[in-house]
């Protein structure tokens, strides 16, 4: 028998890759104010066989930068010579924002997350926006788009996508998305306008604005070998789904925000999960005069919260999605057996046991803070 021997495929944005060749490029989609180019850094892997092209892109808001290791990583490790297909790293969508540590375009604050598929003659986001999606992004057969929460709050590792997609639900299922939150996004977002372009795209959030989580980088690069692996880019054996998995529909989850301002103290721990009517946290005000409990509506994991803990009226203190009893289960397990590296950084709660990460237990009352309540008349 003969076979016809794979010599792969060109990439072309307006150039070409060949196969089995990894460029890296610095990619002009707009001008400073200076008049000089801004560039956008990306990495082609270009595989010496044919098979799907993938994008992987980061920091679409500037000041998310876990996800800029991710493609780092990504750039670094794969071997034109050992891939089937391609894979596209655009490395720093958003490079003014990057430049100024800041989340939107400078200095307008215009999110360039919402200026999909882009527009030669609309506002400076939407022509960048152009400029990526047409060169990049539309020669792609699907995508994973990295942030972070914004800054001050923090997240576990967890998936957005419109899971109502089948393509897209095989992504997110393939990345071994855990936590789901089901939706198909906002207007102008990349991955909306991808997904509904025939380009099946997921959004993947971890941790916080302007830090670098190394857990949650490996995770993040663990799970998209899966994924290169599923769609047979990489040779090996994939999982075409996670070992457990929380779907969220929109009315399954709240943001909890403070009614006072003051000083929060979270009470939860050492799971991340609070049973409805049990206390999330409280707030309270610097004299301790007036501490106000911050009641679970419902039984949930809280996916994210507050990273400072100064709060007022209106701020949001936590991020929860409803949970059943099996799926407490499973987290508690995962916890028990992984620590919380599994599910994402948990930096921040009141109840802390032997062995879980966390802030250690409270202190005896040695009598050294007597002061404290004392001193009211
Ligand atoms: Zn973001």
């Amino acid at each position: 028998m003969s076979t016809t021997p794979d010599h792969g495929e060109p990439f072309r944005y307006d150039a070409e890759v060949r196969p089995g060749e990894k460029r890296r490029i610095l990619y002009e989609v707009g001008e400073s104010y200076l008049g000089d180019p801004v560039e956008l850094p990306i990495t082609i892997i270009n595989g010496a066989r044919s098979g799907p092209r993938a994008f992987v892109s980061a920091a679409m808001h500037g000041d998310e930068v876990n996800g800029v290791k991710v493609v780092q990583e990504v750039a670094d490790r794969y071997d034109p010579q050992e891939l089937a297909g391609t894979i596209v790293c655009l490395h720093v969508v958003n490079v003014p924002g990057y430049r100024a540590h800041m989340r939107y375009l400078p200095i307008y604050d215009r999110d360039l997350n919402r200026a999909f598929p882009g527009s030669e003659r609309g506002n400076e986001g939407q022509r960048m926006a152009k400029v990526i999606y047409d060169r990049f992004v539309s020669n792609c057969d699907f995508g994973v788009d990295f942030h972070t929460s914004t800054r001050n709050k923090v997240t576990i590792f967890h998936t957005r996508a419109d899971m109502s997609d089948p393509a897209v639900a095989e992504v997110a299922n393939a990345f071994l998305s855990s936590v789901v939150l089901d939706g198909g996004g906002s207007k102008g977002m990349l991955r909306r306008v991808a997904s509904e372009d025939g380009i099946p795209t997921i959004t993947v959030e971890m941790g916080e604005a302007h830090r670098y989580q190394p857990r949650m980088v490996e995770t993040a690069l663990d799970r998209l070998h899966n994924l290169f692996t599923y769609f047979g880019m990489v040779d090996g054996d994939a999982m075409a789904e996670p070992v457990w998995q929380r779907v969220v529909g929109s009315k399954e989850k709240a943001w909890i925000r403070s009614n006072a301002g003051g000083w929060i103290d979270m009470e939860w721990g050492p799971y991340p999960i609070v049973t409805e009517g049990e206390a999330v946290c409280t707030v309270s005000d610097h004299f301790k005069r007036e501490v106000h409990v911050v009641e679970a509506p419902f039984t949930g994991l809280i996916v994210g919260m507050a990273a400072n803990p100064i709060t007022v009226p209106g701020q949001i203190i936590a991020h929860l999605v409803s949970i059943d009893e099996a799926d407490r289960e499973v987290i508690e397990d995962i916890v028990d057996e992984h620590g919380y590296a599994s599910l994402g950084t948990y930096h921040w709660m009141g109840r802390s046991d032997e062995g879980s990460a966390g802030r250690p237990k409270r202190p005896l009352d040695d009598g050294t803070d007597t002061d404290v309540g004392t001193a009211a008349p």
